[in-house]
């Protein structure tokens, strides 16, 4: 198994760019994905934030209503790092029950982990990062995916800046252009990621094993 890292701010274009990796062969793992499959009614992490917040943060369809999580705990840190100990261990801990799972194949991993560093993920084999400039990403935003102006920019604001992300990088894939430019960056990045080695099986397993490990500490 080889496996890189996928990091991009959101309106970058990061989930158009994971598609387009899986359409090449890669196999996505998606650590938003697996957050809200954690969060589906009766799992551990959907009965813990009830048992936190009450059934104030269930809509009526007994699903988890994601707004009403953000009004609780966007702005003040308190209830951010309660959520954050709720969910991070128990994603932490299905991103390496998922990278078990691979090592030892031929695959081609990519995570998609939003703050890819700063969660601990130092051994892969490499840094893809999706960049636009932020003024294009609240246009794509506003124009394509409902959100308002305000909105878009407030989110972009409480993430990494452009800078830190880039400064991460092993390959930019620019996303400033078409659709079709976009593809041909992707294609680029493929060729890049494919052209690097694939560490052997013993390493693998120990690299995820003392990851999961100092989650838990
Ligand atoms: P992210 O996952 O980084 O938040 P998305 O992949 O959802 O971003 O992209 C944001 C929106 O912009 C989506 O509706 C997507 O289809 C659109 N989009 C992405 N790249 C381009 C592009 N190069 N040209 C036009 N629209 C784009």
């Amino acid at each position: 198994m080889l496996e890189v890292g996928l990091t991009g701010g959101i309106g970058s274009g990061k989930s158009t760019v994971a598609s387009l990796l899986v359409k090449l062969g890669a196999v996505v793992l998606d650590a938003d994905v697996i957050v809200r499959q954690l969060q589906e009614p009766g799992k551990p992490v959907f009965v813990a934030m009830v048992e936190r917040w009450g059934e104030s943060i269930v809509g009526s369809s007994g699903a988890l209503d994601r707004q009403a999580v953000a009004d609780r705990v966007f702005g003040d840190e308190e209830e951010l790092a309660a959520l954050n100990s709720i969910v991070h261990p128990a994603v932490g801990d299905e991103m390496a029950r998922r990278r078990e799972e691979l090592s030892g194949t031929d695959a081609t991993v990519v995570l998609d982990i939003p703050l890819l560093i700063e969660a601990g993920y130092h051994d892969l084999a490499g840094i893809i990062v999706v960049d636009v400039d932020p003024e294009v990403a609240v246009k794509r935003l506003t124009e394509y995916r409902s959100f308002t102006e305000k909105d878009a920019r407030d989110r972009i604001s409480r993430q990494a800046s452009r800078a830190d992300r880039l400064a991460q990088a092993d390959v930019i894939i620019d996303n400033s252009g078409s659709l079709a430019d976009l593809a041909a960056e992707v294609d680029r990045a493929w060729m890049w990621i494919e052209s690097l080695a694939r560490p052997p099986l013993d390493r693998e397993i120990t690299r995820i094993r003392s990851r999961a490990e100092s989650l838990e500490d």
